[in-house]
């Protein structure tokens, strides 16, 4: 199956000159729904990882039943104001302006060191998994691979990303 013919390209959204990847008829359809949740544990497994993070909104979607798949702990990434407890903040450049995410500082207190992989929906410019990788790192997680499920390969968000830790992405646009 071609996970890409279930992604639906929506222009000027959110705003003029965008070309928004729009996941939710790949969601709504079961066997693309089941196949990229295989593909993505998959692509995952061989890292072994200890944490799946999962970066508010869309990355939570998927991050969730992968690591569910793989018997990994499931770490949520948020924006600011949404986690109860002590947090690590990490701001980061968006086209205009700067935003922040947040993780909660004992999320990996059951493993400390524990193997941690970042996954999200699309990699853009690379700077919301950069910042997310920053707050693995602060809390004790050893980052051992970042995973998308569509890269936007223009964008060369990879470039921004920490050096060395390996890439994957299922679709490349
Ligand atoms: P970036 O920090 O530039 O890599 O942007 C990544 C985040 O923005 C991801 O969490 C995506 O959900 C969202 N995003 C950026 N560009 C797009 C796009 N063209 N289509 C869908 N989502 C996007």
């Amino acid at each position: 199956m071609n996970l890409q013919d279930h992604i639906r390209a929506v222009p000027d959204f959110p705003k003029p000159g965008v070309l928004f990847r729009d996941i939710t008829p790949l969601l709504a359809n079961p066997l693309a729904w089941a196949q990229t949740v295989e593909q993505l544990a998959a692509a995952v497994e061989t890292w072994q990882p200890d944490y799946i993070v999962g970066i508010e909104s869309r990355g939570f979607i998927l991050a969730a039943p992968v690591a569910a798949a793989l018997g990994a702990g499931l770490v949520l990434v948020r924006k600011p104001q949404k986690l109860p407890c002590a947090v690590y903040q990490q701001d980061y450049a968006l086209e205009y302006g700067t935003d922040s995410l947040e993780i909660h500082q004992d999320c990996f207190s059951g493993k400390p060191s524990g193997r941690v992989v970042i996954l999200d929906d699309v990699i853009a410019t690379g700077g919301t998994a950069q910042a997310a990788a920053q707050l693995v790192t602060q809390a004790g997680g050893t980052l051992v691979g970042f995973c998308f499920l569509i890269e936007l390969s223009f964008l060369a968000g990879q470039q921004q990303l920490a050096m060395g830790i390996p890439v994957k992405s299922l679709v490349t646009y």
